[in-house]
């Protein structure tokens, strides 16, 4: 259930309002946007009587969602989220936001150069694996702590925001001082337990969309993280498993408009993993833009044929420049900018 208060309502009408929601025994989530206030019900709201609350003093208008998922759908947030970093960057708003970095983190050196060449081609946002999830347990698992540590330092140096995924629980906690935003990877999408207590911090997570789920369970993924308190969630399209086997995903450009009708969640394009494929990358990067994309993920490497992980779908620096450039025209051509 959802209730809209009026613009005009009070700090004392929504008060009363929440009182009565909660001894109706739901829980209440509450946001307040540019124009209202909006509170949603989660938990049991089948027997709730909606004409209830329309009567309550301040209340515009009371309805049922009928979509499982509660607080990642429009409603709650009609003019959307935009999520805000330190540095000054935000994702959701007017502003494409771009970010960017390796697959991996290697060394200081390799973290360093690339960390300059986002800050040169205008990025707010730098990104590198330190605990990474490989298909084969014998490949590189990161540097783990140590990584973040040359991640953040790097970061730090141009003032840049960074990324980077969290596998497991105990992470969370060691990486809080050195990650301005979690990436959850797409293999992580259903764990369950990673994501409620992620829902308990109160850092932007970034969330991948699994190879094989629907728009609608990353929705449902989402609500456990915003189901907690954490408002903060990006959704990602990173290509799923299909039929096709020319590229190494198949990116769903089409999940990128879809997530943006249901959801009030800023949406991330990921054409790396979506494709597999350095030659892929551009053109569907620009697809990704085209299609209303909030940000777009890149892995890009100063040596990337050489990059210890993803190295088939990793941009040389010289080509993600480029692209950042030819990225900010279709960014105009569709009343954005980058
Ligand atoms: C990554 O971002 O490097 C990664 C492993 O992504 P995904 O979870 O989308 O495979
Ligand atoms: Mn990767």
């Amino acid at each position: 259930m959802i209730v809209a208060m009026q613009e005009n309502a009070t700090e004392e009408q929504i008060d009363a309002v929440i009182e009565a929601m909660t001894e109706a025994g739901v829980n209440v989530h509450r946001t307040t946007g540019t124009m209202q206030t909006i509170l949603a019900a989660v938990g049991q709201t089948a027997g709730l009587d909606l004409a209830k609350f329309e009567m309550l003093p301040g209340v515009l208008h009371v309805h049922r969602i009928s979509a499982p998922y509660k607080l990642s759908g429009r409603a709650f947030r009609p003019e959307g989220t935009v999520v805000e970093f330190a540095n000054g960057a935000r994702i959701g708003g007017e502003q494409v936001a771009v970010i960017a970095g390796p697959c991996a983190v290697e060394n200081r050196e390799q973290i360093f150069a690339i960390a300059a060449c986002v800050k040169r081609a205008g990025a707010r946002f730098l990104r590198g694996g330190a605990f990474k999830p490989r298909s084969s347990p014998y490949s590189f698992q990161g540097h783990g702590i140590p990584g973040l540590q040359m991640l953040h330092e790097a970061a730090q140096a141009h003032g840049l925001a960074t990324v980077s995924e969290v596998m497991e629980i105990a992470q969370i906690e060691p990486m809080l001082p050195y990650v301005d935003c979690f990436q959850v990877g797409a293999r992580n999408m259903q764990n369950f337990n990673l994501l409620r207590e992620l829902g308990q911090t109160r850092k932007p997570v970034l969330l991948k969309r699994g190879i094989a789920a629907t728009v609608e369970e990353l929705l449902l993924s989402s609500e456990y993280i915003l189901s907690g308190g954490n408002y903060d969630v990006i959704l990602c399209e990173r290509g799923i498993r299909t039929y096709e086997t020319s590229t190494r995903n198949t990116m769903d450009i089409s999940a990128i408009p879809v997530l943006k009708k249901l959801s009030h969640l800023p949406v991330v394009g990921d054409p790396s993993h979506g494709t597999g494929r350095r030659d892929m990358v551009a053109p569907m990067a620009k697809a990704a833009l085209a299609a209303g994309a909030d940000a777009l993920l890149m892995e890009i490497h100063p040596n990337a044929d050489k990059a210890v992980s993803d190295a088939a779908q990793t941009l040389y620096l010289d080509q993600f420049e480029k692209l950042m450039g030819e990225l900010r025209l279709i960014a105009t051509a569709v009343g954005r900018t980058l």
